[in-house]
């Protein structure tokens, strides 16, 4: 898998490295929890790290190239690789349009997972197997399928195959954390970053509301108020295209700490 020869190939492991030290730098990934990223000429490949933890991820050595198909490596002798690989090839096989995939355990995001939300919430319990483990894990295809419908409305078992394009930009998984795609590494690292950033502010929201307004100093005033459907709409359109100015910023701040290295 050497990317002397092919220049889109190295530009993305290079782009691929540094994600994960910003994702790193950000809390975003600790020891647990990967980014992914779809081959750029072969859509039926995506590409991971070995069995390390992402801020310690350096060399084209690092990354595994494996199938979409059963999130096997393409070659046999690869080294160990990440438990929950099917989270990633499952979406890259439903949603044909998804270049990169990230799943993090973020500390800020896991408590929606277990006390309700509008956002979209996986619970791995209805989909276990008796042969499957009850770690929480995504150790296999069926329970990956599971977790990418919940990217659609789509979602039962007999679900529509030309609906191709993910409804949703995060699902939390249920006592777990939660994952998210996008139609590149930059892209997809803003929505990991700002999901936990997100997260926080509601937290604080709720916290303060409550002091406020449940059976604090202002009891009768009103909800709180968040993005109506239209507005989350706009603001969903506009990260898009402002996606690449965090990023410089981002790989600056990762460039300027002595513990991240990208060799590519
Ligand atoms: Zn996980």
């Amino acid at each position: 898998m050497a990317s002397q020869d092919d220049p889109a190939l190295k530009q993305l492991y290079r782009t691929f490295i540094t994600g994960c030290h910003i994702l790193h730098y950000h809390g975003v990934l600790d020891a647990y929890g990967h980014l992914s990223a779809r081959h750029p000429s072969k859509p039926e490949i995506f590409i991971m790290s070995r069995y390390i933890a992402p801020g310690t991820i350096s060399s084209e050595r690092d990354l595994i190239e494996y199938r979409v198909e059963d999130a096997e490596p393409v070659d046999p002798g690869a080294p160990k690789g990440y438990s929950e690989r099917c989270i990633h090839s499952e979406l890259y096989k439903r949603y044909p349009g998804v270049q990169s995939v990230i799943h993090s355990h973020s500390e800020a995001v896991v408590p929606y997972s277990i006390s309700g939300t509008k956002t979209p919430i996986f619970d791995i319990a209805y989909h276990l197997l008796p042969t499957d483990a009850k770690d929480m894990l995504v150790r296999n295809t069926h329970l990956g399928a599971a977790l990418a419908a919940c990217f659609s409305d789509n979602n039962d078992e007999n679900h529509d195959p030309t609906d191709t394009t993910p409804k949703h930009a995060v699902v939390l998984m249920r006592g777990h954390g939660f994952t998210t795609h996008a139609s590149s590494i930059q892209e997809c690292v803003l929505r990991a970053i700002y999901t936990q950033k997100n997260a926080g502010i509601q937290t604080t929201a709720l916290i303060t509301h409550n002091a406020f307004f449940k059976g604090g100093i202002e009891a009768d005033a009103a909800e709180i108020k968040y993005l109506d459907e239209e507005e989350a709409a706009a603001s969903t359109e506009m990260t898009k295209w402002s996606a690449y100015r965090p990023w410089g910023l981002w790989v600056r701040e990762v460039e300027a700490q002595g513990m991240y290295v990208n060799q590519v």
